[in-house]
Protein backbone atom coordinates (compact mmCIF):
# COMPACT_ATOMS: atom_id res chain seq x y z
CA UNK A 1 0.00 0.00 0.00
CA UNK A 2 0.93 3.89 -0.22
CA UNK A 3 2.03 4.83 2.93
CA UNK A 4 2.35 9.10 3.18
CA UNK A 5 4.00 9.71 6.74
CA UNK A 6 3.37 12.86 7.90
CA UNK A 7 5.02 15.38 5.38
CA UNK A 8 5.55 18.77 5.27
CA UNK A 9 6.94 20.34 1.85
CA UNK A 10 7.20 24.12 1.03
CA UNK A 11 8.42 25.65 -2.28
CA UNK A 12 10.80 27.81 -0.72
CA UNK A 13 13.92 25.99 0.28
CA UNK A 14 14.76 28.78 2.78
CA UNK A 15 11.75 27.52 4.58
CA UNK A 16 10.91 31.33 5.57
CA UNK A 17 7.10 31.08 4.09
CA UNK A 18 4.72 28.76 5.58
CA UNK A 19 4.81 25.48 3.75
CA UNK A 20 2.24 24.45 1.21
CA UNK A 21 1.40 21.30 2.73
CA UNK A 22 1.81 20.25 6.48
CA UNK A 23 1.44 17.18 8.72
CA UNK A 24 -0.15 15.01 5.43
CA UNK A 25 -0.51 11.71 6.52
CA UNK A 26 -2.46 8.96 4.94
CA UNK A 27 -2.76 5.63 3.48
CA UNK A 28 -3.77 4.19 -0.10
CA UNK A 29 -4.66 0.49 -0.16
CA UNK A 30 -3.94 -1.79 -3.44
CA UNK A 31 -6.74 -1.07 -5.70
CA UNK A 32 -8.29 1.85 -3.39
CA UNK A 33 -9.94 4.67 -5.12
CA UNK A 34 -8.96 8.30 -3.81
CA UNK A 35 -10.06 11.86 -4.63
CA UNK A 36 -7.98 14.72 -3.44
CA UNK A 37 -10.08 17.82 -3.47
CA UNK A 38 -9.87 21.60 -2.21
CA UNK A 39 -9.60 24.61 -3.41
CA UNK A 40 -7.30 26.20 -5.84
CA UNK A 41 -3.89 26.69 -5.24
CA UNK A 42 -4.49 23.99 -1.57
CA UNK A 43 -2.11 21.94 -3.04
CA UNK A 44 -3.40 18.99 -4.57
CA UNK A 45 -0.94 19.43 -7.85
CA UNK A 46 1.90 19.39 -5.00
CA UNK A 47 0.97 16.48 -3.44
CA UNK A 48 0.45 14.35 -6.56
CA UNK A 49 4.31 15.38 -7.67
CA UNK A 50 5.49 15.00 -4.26
CA UNK A 51 4.00 11.05 -4.42
CA UNK A 52 5.51 11.12 -7.76
CA UNK A 53 9.26 11.83 -6.86
CA UNK A 54 9.13 15.14 -8.33
CA UNK A 55 10.10 17.34 -5.23
CA UNK A 56 12.44 16.54 -2.34
CA UNK A 57 10.03 16.51 1.03
CA UNK A 58 11.05 18.99 3.76
CA UNK A 59 10.14 16.18 6.04
CA UNK A 60 8.03 13.07 6.77
CA UNK A 61 8.04 9.86 3.79
CA UNK A 62 6.39 7.96 1.55
CA UNK A 63 6.35 4.40 0.35
CA UNK A 64 5.20 1.95 -1.35
CA UNK A 65 4.70 -1.33 -0.26
CA UNK A 66 8.34 -1.50 0.85
CA UNK A 67 9.85 0.88 -1.54
CA UNK A 68 10.98 4.54 -0.35
CA UNK A 69 9.70 7.20 -3.13
CA UNK A 70 12.22 9.86 -3.13
CA UNK A 71 12.85 13.16 -4.13
CA UNK A 72 15.52 14.51 -7.13
CA UNK A 73 18.34 14.70 -4.39
CA UNK A 74 18.42 10.83 -4.09
CA UNK A 75 17.01 9.86 -7.35
CA UNK A 76 18.25 11.02 -10.49
CA UNK A 77 15.68 9.49 -12.65
CA UNK A 78 12.22 10.50 -11.64
CA UNK A 79 9.44 7.62 -11.79
CA UNK A 80 8.99 3.87 -10.52
CA UNK A 81 7.50 0.92 -12.58
CA UNK A 82 4.70 0.36 -10.26
CA UNK A 83 3.59 4.13 -10.41
CA UNK A 84 2.10 6.31 -12.98
CA UNK A 85 1.56 10.28 -13.35
CA UNK A 86 -0.92 12.06 -15.78
CA UNK A 87 -0.08 15.68 -14.79
CA UNK A 88 -2.48 18.91 -15.45
CA UNK A 89 -0.20 19.59 -18.31
CA UNK A 90 0.58 16.51 -20.52
CA UNK A 91 3.58 15.92 -22.59
CA UNK A 92 3.04 13.79 -26.10
CA UNK A 93 4.70 13.14 -29.20
CA UNK A 94 3.14 15.31 -31.47
CA UNK A 95 3.93 14.01 -34.97
CA UNK A 96 3.68 10.29 -33.66
CA UNK A 97 -0.31 8.83 -33.94
CA UNK A 98 -2.46 8.14 -31.19
CA UNK A 99 -1.76 4.53 -30.95
CA UNK A 100 2.20 5.35 -31.77
CA UNK A 101 1.75 6.84 -28.18
CA UNK A 102 0.25 5.06 -26.28
CA UNK A 103 2.15 1.54 -27.47
CA UNK A 104 5.23 3.97 -27.03
CA UNK A 105 6.96 2.01 -24.03
CA UNK A 106 5.52 -1.64 -24.76
CA UNK A 107 7.80 -3.99 -26.11
CA UNK A 108 8.00 -4.56 -29.78
CA UNK A 109 9.16 -8.11 -29.06
CA UNK A 110 5.59 -9.51 -28.86
CA UNK A 111 3.74 -7.44 -31.72
CA UNK A 112 0.17 -9.18 -31.57
CA UNK A 113 0.18 -8.85 -27.60
CA UNK A 114 1.12 -5.42 -28.19
CA UNK A 115 -1.29 -4.79 -30.76
CA UNK A 116 -4.14 -6.13 -28.55
CA UNK A 117 -3.09 -3.82 -25.87
CA UNK A 118 -3.14 -0.52 -27.58
CA UNK A 119 -6.51 -1.91 -29.09
CA UNK A 120 -8.06 -2.37 -25.31
CA UNK A 121 -6.48 0.71 -23.79
CA UNK A 122 -8.06 2.76 -27.03
CA UNK A 123 -11.12 1.42 -26.07
CA UNK A 124 -10.61 2.29 -22.04
CA UNK A 125 -10.54 6.10 -23.21
CA UNK A 126 -13.02 5.90 -26.24
CA UNK A 127 -10.53 6.80 -29.24
CA UNK A 128 -10.39 3.70 -31.56
CA UNK A 129 -11.66 6.05 -34.11
CA UNK A 130 -8.57 7.90 -33.70
CA UNK A 131 -5.65 5.21 -33.68
CA UNK A 132 -3.90 6.70 -36.98
CA UNK A 133 -4.30 10.07 -36.13
CA UNK A 134 -1.28 12.10 -35.31
CA UNK A 135 -1.35 13.69 -32.05
CA UNK A 136 -0.76 16.88 -32.79
CA UNK A 137 -4.35 17.30 -34.65
CA UNK A 138 -5.93 16.43 -31.69
CA UNK A 139 -8.33 18.41 -29.15
CA UNK A 140 -7.35 19.39 -25.77
CA UNK A 141 -9.35 16.51 -24.42
CA UNK A 142 -8.64 13.97 -26.95
CA UNK A 143 -4.61 14.73 -25.76
CA UNK A 144 -6.06 14.13 -22.52
CA UNK A 145 -7.36 10.80 -23.66
CA UNK A 146 -3.85 9.83 -24.77
CA UNK A 147 -1.84 10.88 -21.78
CA UNK A 148 -4.10 8.95 -19.58
CA UNK A 149 -4.23 5.41 -22.02
CA UNK A 150 -0.33 5.97 -22.18
CA UNK A 151 -0.05 6.36 -18.76
CA UNK A 152 -1.91 2.76 -18.04
CA UNK A 153 -0.22 1.01 -20.61
CA UNK A 154 2.32 -0.73 -18.75
CA UNK A 155 0.00 -1.67 -16.02
CA UNK A 156 1.03 0.57 -13.17
CA UNK A 157 -0.32 -0.52 -9.28
CA UNK A 158 -0.87 3.29 -8.86
CA UNK A 159 -1.94 5.89 -10.99
CA UNK A 160 -1.88 10.10 -9.58
CA UNK A 161 -4.61 11.83 -12.29
CA UNK A 162 -4.31 15.44 -11.90
CA UNK A 163 -7.51 16.70 -12.87
CA UNK A 164 -8.04 13.87 -15.72
CA UNK A 165 -11.09 15.17 -17.14
CA UNK A 166 -10.87 19.04 -17.13
CA UNK A 167 -10.39 19.34 -21.09
CA UNK A 168 -13.05 17.30 -22.25
CA UNK A 169 -16.56 18.18 -22.96
CA UNK A 170 -19.55 17.42 -21.06
CA UNK A 171 -20.97 14.99 -23.72
CA UNK A 172 -17.92 12.43 -23.35
CA UNK A 173 -17.09 13.15 -19.75
CA UNK A 174 -19.67 11.07 -18.39
CA UNK A 175 -18.96 7.73 -20.22
CA UNK A 176 -15.13 8.08 -20.58
CA UNK A 177 -15.12 8.57 -16.68
CA UNK A 178 -17.20 5.65 -15.53
CA UNK A 179 -14.86 3.48 -18.60
CA UNK A 180 -11.74 4.63 -16.93
CA UNK A 181 -12.59 4.40 -13.10
CA UNK A 182 -14.52 1.31 -13.63
CA UNK A 183 -11.52 -0.34 -15.51
CA UNK A 184 -8.92 0.61 -12.85
CA UNK A 185 -11.56 -1.34 -10.17
CA UNK A 186 -11.18 -4.26 -12.73
CA UNK A 187 -7.71 -4.23 -12.79
CA UNK A 188 -7.28 -3.06 -9.17
CA UNK A 189 -5.10 -0.39 -10.22
CA UNK A 190 -5.27 2.26 -7.05
CA UNK A 191 -5.63 5.71 -8.05
CA UNK A 192 -5.40 9.33 -6.56
CA UNK A 193 -7.26 11.74 -8.46
CA UNK A 194 -7.06 15.65 -8.00
CA UNK A 195 -10.09 17.30 -8.79
CA UNK A 196 -12.39 19.76 -8.15
CA UNK A 197 -15.31 18.38 -9.43
CA UNK A 198 -17.44 16.45 -7.64
CA UNK A 199 -18.51 14.29 -10.66
CA UNK A 200 -14.88 12.77 -10.36
CA UNK A 201 -15.58 11.59 -6.53
CA UNK A 202 -19.50 11.04 -6.14
CA UNK A 203 -20.58 7.19 -7.47
CA UNK A 204 -16.02 5.82 -7.72
CA UNK A 205 -14.23 7.53 -4.85
CA UNK A 206 -13.85 5.49 -2.12
CA UNK A 207 -12.41 7.96 0.10
CA UNK A 208 -11.96 11.40 -0.08
CA UNK A 209 -9.11 13.73 1.13
CA UNK A 210 -10.02 17.62 1.81
CA UNK A 211 -7.71 19.89 1.97
CA UNK A 212 -7.53 22.99 3.48
CA UNK A 213 -4.81 25.56 4.83
CA UNK A 214 -2.03 22.91 4.06
CA UNK A 215 -3.73 20.25 6.44
CA UNK A 216 -5.98 17.29 5.56
CA UNK A 217 -9.20 18.42 7.22
CA UNK A 218 -11.27 15.21 6.48
CA UNK A 219 -10.26 12.21 5.00
CA UNK A 220 -13.34 9.57 4.83
CA UNK A 221 -15.75 8.23 2.61
CA UNK A 222 -18.22 10.38 0.78
CA UNK A 223 -21.16 8.73 2.10
CA UNK A 224 -19.72 9.46 6.03
CA UNK A 225 -18.70 13.06 4.28
CA UNK A 226 -21.92 13.69 2.73
CA UNK A 227 -23.86 12.76 5.85
CA UNK A 228 -21.93 14.63 8.35
CA UNK A 229 -19.41 17.42 6.54
CA UNK A 230 -18.33 19.20 9.52
CA UNK A 231 -17.16 22.16 7.34
CA UNK A 232 -19.18 23.96 4.78
CA UNK A 233 -16.12 23.61 2.32
CA UNK A 234 -16.96 19.77 2.33
CA UNK A 235 -20.63 20.33 2.21
CA UNK A 236 -20.28 23.06 -0.92
CA UNK A 237 -19.12 19.49 -2.75
CA UNK A 238 -22.25 17.76 -2.37
CA UNK A 239 -24.75 20.72 -3.46
CA UNK A 240 -26.50 23.97 -2.44
CA UNK A 241 -26.55 24.49 1.53
CA UNK A 242 -27.16 26.95 4.46
CA UNK A 243 -25.51 27.61 7.58
CA UNK A 244 -28.89 27.23 9.78
CA UNK A 245 -28.31 27.79 13.54
CA UNK A 246 -24.60 27.04 12.68
CA UNK A 247 -26.10 23.61 11.75
CA UNK A 248 -24.59 22.83 8.04
CA UNK A 249 -28.18 22.03 6.23
CA UNK A 250 -28.32 21.55 2.39
CA UNK A 251 -31.13 22.94 0.29
CA UNK A 252 -32.69 19.47 -0.32
CA UNK A 253 -33.29 19.24 3.40
CA UNK A 254 -35.70 22.36 3.48
CA UNK A 255 -39.43 21.39 2.90
CA UNK A 256 -42.58 23.42 2.38
CA UNK A 257 -44.68 22.82 5.06
CA UNK A 258 -48.13 24.67 6.12
CA UNK A 259 -46.44 26.26 9.24
CA UNK A 260 -43.13 26.62 10.46
CA UNK A 261 -40.74 28.69 12.55
CA UNK A 262 -38.67 29.35 9.18
CA UNK A 263 -40.51 31.85 7.15
CA UNK A 264 -39.24 32.86 3.81
CA UNK A 265 -40.55 35.25 1.18
CA UNK A 266 -39.10 33.96 -2.50
CA UNK A 267 -36.45 35.99 -3.87
CA UNK A 268 -35.58 33.74 -7.05
CA UNK A 269 -36.13 30.58 -8.64
CA UNK A 270 -33.32 28.76 -10.31
CA UNK A 271 -34.39 26.36 -12.93
CA UNK A 272 -32.37 22.72 -12.15
CA UNK A 273 -33.96 20.46 -14.65
CA UNK A 274 -36.38 17.59 -12.62
CA UNK A 275 -36.32 20.47 -9.58
CA UNK A 276 -35.54 24.19 -9.16
CA UNK A 277 -33.38 25.83 -6.82
CA UNK A 278 -35.28 28.51 -4.78
CA UNK A 279 -33.66 31.61 -3.42
CA UNK A 280 -35.70 32.74 -0.04
CA UNK A 281 -35.08 35.71 2.02
CA UNK A 282 -36.11 36.01 6.01
CA UNK A 283 -35.80 39.44 8.09
CA UNK A 284 -32.03 38.95 7.99
CA UNK A 285 -30.61 35.95 5.90
CA UNK A 286 -30.51 34.24 2.85
CA UNK A 287 -31.99 30.33 2.39
CA UNK A 288 -31.55 27.70 -0.49
CA UNK A 289 -34.34 25.08 -0.48
CA UNK A 290 -35.42 23.07 -3.60
CA UNK A 291 -39.03 22.51 -4.77
CA UNK A 292 -40.66 20.64 -7.82
CA UNK A 293 -41.92 23.53 -9.38
CA UNK A 294 -41.35 27.17 -9.47
CA UNK A 295 -43.17 29.37 -6.68
CA UNK A 296 -44.22 33.41 -6.77
CA UNK A 297 -41.79 35.98 -6.32
CA UNK A 298 -42.45 37.81 -3.08
CA UNK A 299 -45.09 34.88 -1.73
CA UNK A 300 -44.41 33.85 2.02
CA UNK A 301 -43.52 29.75 2.32
CA UNK A 302 -42.51 28.14 5.74
CA UNK A 303 -40.20 25.46 5.79
CA UNK A 304 -39.04 22.18 7.45
CA UNK A 305 -35.88 20.54 8.32
CA UNK A 306 -35.55 16.74 7.11
CA UNK A 307 -33.04 14.94 8.64
CA UNK A 308 -30.61 13.45 6.12
CA UNK A 309 -31.45 9.85 4.82
P1 LIG B 1 -3.82 23.05 -6.62
O1 LIG B 1 -3.36 21.96 -7.52
O2 LIG B 1 -4.65 22.58 -5.46
O3 LIG B 1 -4.49 24.17 -7.35
P2 LIG B 1 -0.96 23.60 -6.33
O4 LIG B 1 -0.38 22.38 -5.73
O5 LIG B 1 -0.77 23.79 -7.79
O6 LIG B 1 -2.50 23.70 -5.92
O7 LIG B 1 -0.36 24.86 -5.60
C1 LIG B 1 -0.29 24.96 -4.18
C2 LIG B 1 0.47 26.24 -3.81
O8 LIG B 1 1.84 26.12 -4.20
C3 LIG B 1 -0.05 27.49 -4.49
O9 LIG B 1 0.05 28.55 -3.59
C4 LIG B 1 0.91 27.68 -5.65
O10 LIG B 1 1.01 29.04 -5.99
C5 LIG B 1 2.22 27.15 -5.10
N1 LIG B 1 3.07 26.56 -6.14
C6 LIG B 1 2.72 25.58 -7.02
N2 LIG B 1 3.75 25.23 -7.81
C7 LIG B 1 4.81 26.00 -7.44
C8 LIG B 1 6.19 26.11 -7.86
N3 LIG B 1 6.67 25.34 -8.84
N4 LIG B 1 6.96 27.02 -7.22
C9 LIG B 1 6.48 27.77 -6.21
N5 LIG B 1 5.23 27.73 -5.76
C10 LIG B 1 4.38 26.85 -6.35
MG1 LIG C 1 -3.66 21.63 -9.57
Amino acid sequence: MLKVNNIIFSYDKEDVGPPVLNGIDFTVEPGEHISVIGESGSGKSTLLKLIYGEFDLTEGEIFWKDTEILGPKYNLVVGYEFMKYVAQEFDLMPYITVEENIGKHLSNFFPEEKKERVQELLEVVELQDFAKTKVKTLSGGQKQRVALARALAKQPEIILLDEPFSHIDNFQKQSLRRSVFNYLKYKNIACIVATHDREDVLGHADKMIVLHDTRIIANKSPQELYKNPEMPLTASFFGEFNLINDEIIYAHQLQIVEESDLKVAVHHNYFKGHYYLIEGHTEDDIIFFENQTALQKNSKVYLKILILQ
